[in-house]
């Protein structure tokens, strides 16, 4: 016996049941087709036998049974070509249902020999993510007092001095290495070979030090460099690269696909490929809950066949498109059809993509993975602030007009902050536009640090940020955000000229206690306004506006 995987037995199980319904569906064509009489119209028949030639086409090579999958396309155009022409009857008819016939014998006789093995896909890392320890690794002496500062940003760091003892550091995929350029040899090596231990991509390595000329920076990028960074480092800057690397980290994520085919073999055999190589799959046979599907799933792209016999893929996909808010879901046609042409008027009916059945899974697995990925790049760039990342102004508020239906439902209690910095426009007028820029960016890091994923961060404006922070008590917030500008507060920046400070004022509003979102932003702003008066670089919360006496 050979050894299998779990995958390859399930693949060969799909084969043949795959094997044994086609072999069935051809018997029974090929018996209505033996009982046709004269006196019948040919061409419901012929239409049936097209569509099994069609289906046939373009799922057979994905089970191995490469010469059924083309001898079944070259009947498919024939027929097609002939139907096309119009109506036939006598002795033509007669001729045309005899074809149809040795037609399917021939498929009936090329799935009877033991079919050729299935390609198996090989084994992908599983995409679970590893123990995070540490997110950052540092290491070399003259990197101590950078250390220091990273870890006022909240990073959980680790520091080594010298790359002989990195033998005690924990590798895992979610880590981001930064280095003296004197430990780097040994700390390359080390990178790679954990990775390849882990079936990995080596960690992100950041190197302090020299690279001025092309000779010594391809030396650097050889040894696996991603970025380079001087000594005193520019903590904000490396802050914001540190932050980009982790989010390119995170949007490798699992990939969600949602696949409708009415071929439920087929649509089973993509979903174990799939899956195996580390994506999320929903698999839909019938369309009429497609809909339903979307909003709880909420994929990076729908995967959808064409012809699924009574409906069509193209007016699906237009129907999707009523809805506002799948108008920039990709939608890619999963078909058999070949020519460029009728994939062309597909795709101007409101798709974005074209995936050829057959097709292997190793690119099945490739295309779809390219595929995720652009449609979250796009996703983001729509949703998101250019400078910060964060969600841009329609959408943070989006997120709090839900999150205000939410509270209204269930009852839980969430907060609402509005942050505004300090004297803004003099930082500006002082350092320059572009470390403006970088105090706007840092703000953006330190809160995305502070904040739990499930809390949404939006730039409502210039310097002004909102979050939403769902079950969260008063207290929590105001103690969160105390915190927060405390170490706002502490960060230095540094101008073209002179070192700085800047500070930021925070306004809190209970969104329970407002029969609006609007309303509780409204108040946000209203103690953001207080707080200003108040003397900035604080928190003052709604709650405590209504008081008769302020105890702030
Ligand atoms: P306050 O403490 O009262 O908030 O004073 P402020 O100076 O921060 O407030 P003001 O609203 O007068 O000025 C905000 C400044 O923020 C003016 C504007 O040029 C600057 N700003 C807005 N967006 C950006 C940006 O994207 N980048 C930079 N560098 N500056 C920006
Ligand atoms: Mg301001
Ligand atoms: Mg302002």
């Amino acid at each position: 016996m050979f050894d299998t995987t779990p995958l390859e037995q399930q693949l060969a199980l799909l084969r043949e049941r795959f094997t044994e319904r086609t072999l069935h569906q051809l018997r029974a064509q090929l018996e209505r087709l033996s009982t046709w009489q004269p006196a019948q119209p040919p061409r419901p028949l012929l239409e049936e036998v097209n569509q099994l030639q069609h289906r046939l086409a373009g799922s057979s090579g994905t089970f191995g049974l490469n010469e059924l999958g083309r001898q079944a396309a070259a009947q498919e155009l024939a027929l097609k070509a002939r139907l096309a022409q119009g109506e036939t009857a006598g002795e033509e008819a007669a001729a045309l249902l005899d074809q149809a016939r040795q037609d399917m014998t021939l498929l009936v006789s090329l799935l009877q020999p033991s079919p050729q093995p299935v390609p198996i896909p090989h084994p992908q890392p599983s995409a679970t993510p590893a123990t995070i320890g540490s997110e950052l690794l540092v290491l070399g002496k003259r990197l101590g007092a950078l250390a220091g500062a990273l870890h006022h940003y909240g990073f959980a760091l680790s520091e080594i001095s010298d790359a002989g003892h990195l033998q005690a550091a924990d590798w895992h995929h979610n880590l981001i290495i930064l280095t003296d350029d004197d430990q780097l040899q040994t700390v390359s090596d080390w990178n790679r070979q954990q990775a390849a231990r882990a079936a990995r991509q080596p960690a992100p390595l950041l190197c302090a030090g020299a690279g001025t000329d092309f000779a010594s920076r391809y030396q650097l990028a050889k040894l696996g460099v991603d970025g380079l960074f001087t000594l005193p480092a520019d903590v904000p800057e490396l802050v914001a690269r540190i932050e980009r690397l982790r989010q390119e980290r995170l949007e490798t994520g699992r990939a969600r696909v949602l696949l409708l085919d009415d071929d439920e073999d087929l649509a089973e055999r993509y979903r174990l490929v799939l899956t195996d190589a580390g994506m999320e799959i929903r698999v839909l046979n019938c369309p009429e809950t497609l809909m339903t599907m979307l909003a709880e799933f909420r994929p990076d792209i729908l995967l959808m066949d064409i012809h699924m016999p009574p409906w069509s893929g193209t007016t699906l996909a237009r129907m999707v498109r009523f809805d506002p808010q799948w108008l920039s879901l990709p939608i890619v046609y999963l078909s058999s059809e070949q020519d460029r042409d009728r994939q062309l008027n597909a795709l101007a009916q409101g798709a974005d993509e074209f995936i050829t059945k057959p097709i292997s899974d190793q690119r099945l697995i490739r295309t779809v993975s390219i595929l995720c990925h652009r449609a979250r790049q796009l996703a983001q760039l729509l949703s998101c602030d250019g400078l910060t990342g964060l969600l841009n102004h329609p959408h943070i508020k989006q997120a709090l007009v839900q999150e205000h239906a939410r509270v209204r439902r269930l009852g839980h209690t969430t907060m609402l902050a509005m942050l505004d910095l300090d004297h803004f426009k003099q930082v500006n007028d002082t350092h320059g536009h572009a470390t403006g820029d970088l105090v706007i960016r840092t703000l953006a890091h330190l809160l995305k640090r502070r904040l739990r994923h499930t809390d949404s961060l939006g730039r409502y404006g210039g310097e002004e940020f909102v979050a939403v922070l769902p079950d969260c008590e008063p207290e929590q917030a105001r103690a969160l955000f105390k915190q927060l500008c405390r170490d706002f507060a502490a960060l230095g920046f540094r101008g073209p000229q002179q070192a700085f400070h800047v500070t930021v004022s925070v306004g809190l509003a209970r969104l329970n206690d407002f029969t609006s979102a609007e309303q509780g932003l409204n108040a946000a702003d209203e103690a953001l306004y207080q707080r200003k008066r108040g003397g900035r670089n604080g928190v003052t919360d709604y709650a405590e506006l209504c008081l008769p006496e302020s105890n702030e």
